[in-house]
């Protein structure tokens, strides 16, 4: 652009922007575009990015493809997108996380507020207080004696540092004021496999990864981390229920692209995340997960800046006065 702006002159160079944005705009997207999701697959990142991702390609009628880019909470998979070129073609699926790392890390690949363009917001997951079947408890007053009775062996897996079941963990630790045994895996889809083979006690995890697990007996659910109890998991009482007065979690997600992308792409990939978000086939298999569609008003740029810039200024103050730091 130097270049031109010294051969044509300011207004020339202007023009030429002008009529390249127009193009841009009309042929977007022309061609495969990559969602990076910063988690393994099968886990609950995974699954709600190809829900979201699969709508998408309908409406913007090029295919998005998932890439799974798990390891250290992930920043691996969010410093990949920061990286990446900013021409609309990669993306990133991340949740809460995006927020958190940003003050938990203490060196991070990007500046988590100025590598990255918004697309809007995706959906707020509510959590489960899960466990291998055969855990001994019957509910989650049993569950916290067995913890703290038992707190030296008794092991809890996440995503690894600073994920939404790493955050879940922590809150369900300081709430019973007992430390346990972590297990960090790239995903909680590996973490899911372990707990099934019951090579790993508990696990705090999004109901996008455990409903239908706690509906098909396949693993025990002590509690949900809503306010009140969800509709598709109608016999799994609420934490406050059990006892964890205030344990409450809700995991948001959001779409992400690298700065600079162009403003055109950035319209209309929001425009394809609302029409996503309003599909009927995305809202059943969300309800069915006991999650739901973030509101059209918030699948937006402005939407997702102001909640990332919010939720960093809410967990900075308790990451620090927890003092616990990643490198
Ligand atoms: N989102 C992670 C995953 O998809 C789980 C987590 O953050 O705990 O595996």
């Amino acid at each position: 652009m130097k270049i031109l702006k010294t051969m044509l002159g300011l207004g020339a160079a202007f023009a030429v922007t002008l009529s390249s944005a127009a193009a841009f705009a009309e042929g977007y997207p022309e061609r495969t575009i990559t969602m990076v999701v910063p988690f393994a697959a099968g886990g609950p990142t995974d699954t709600v990015a190809r829900l979201v991702a699969e709508s998408m390609s309908k409406d913007l009628g090029q295919q998005i493809i998932v890439e799974n880019v798990g390891g250290a909470g992930g920043t691996l998979g969010a410093g990949r997108v920061a990286a990446a070129p900013a021409d609309g073609y990669t993306v990133l699926l991340h949740h809460i996380g995006m927020a958190t790392s940003a003050t938990l890390y203490r060196k991070l690949a990007y500046d988590t507020l100025n590598a990255f363009d918004y697309v809007g917001l995706v959906t707020d997951v509510p959590m489960t207080i899960v466990a291998r079947k055969d855990l001994e408890p019957a509910d989650l007053k049993g569950l916290v004696d067995y913890m703290k009775a038992n707190k030296d062996t008794v092991t809890v897996a996440n995503a690894g540092i600073v994920t939404a079941s790493h955050l879940c963990g922590m809150l369900l630790m300081s709430a019973i004021d007992t430390p346990l045994v972590t297990v960090p895996y790239k995903g909680t889809g590996p973490a899911m496999t372990d707990l099934l083979g019951g090579q790993v006690d508990i696990m705090c995890d999004q109901t996008t990864n455990t409903t239908k697990q706690i509906q098909g007996g396949t693993i025990k659910a002590y509690a949900v981390t809503s306010p009140a109890r969800l509709d598709v998991l109608p016999d799994v009482p609420t934490a406050a229920e059990g006892g964890l007065a205030d344990f409450q979690v809700g995991i948001w997600h959001g779409i992400y692209a690298p700065k600079g992308t162009p403003s055109e792409a950035i319209e209309r990939l929001s425009k394809s995340l609302q029409v996503a978000l309003k599909d009927q086939n995305v809202a059943a298999r969300f309800a069915e997960l006991g999650t739901a569609p973030s509101p059209e008003a918030d699948a937006t740029p402005a939407a997702l800046k102001a909640k990332l810039e919010s939720e960093i200024a809410r967990w900075k103050p308790v990451i620090e006065a927890a003092g616990q730091f990643a490198d």
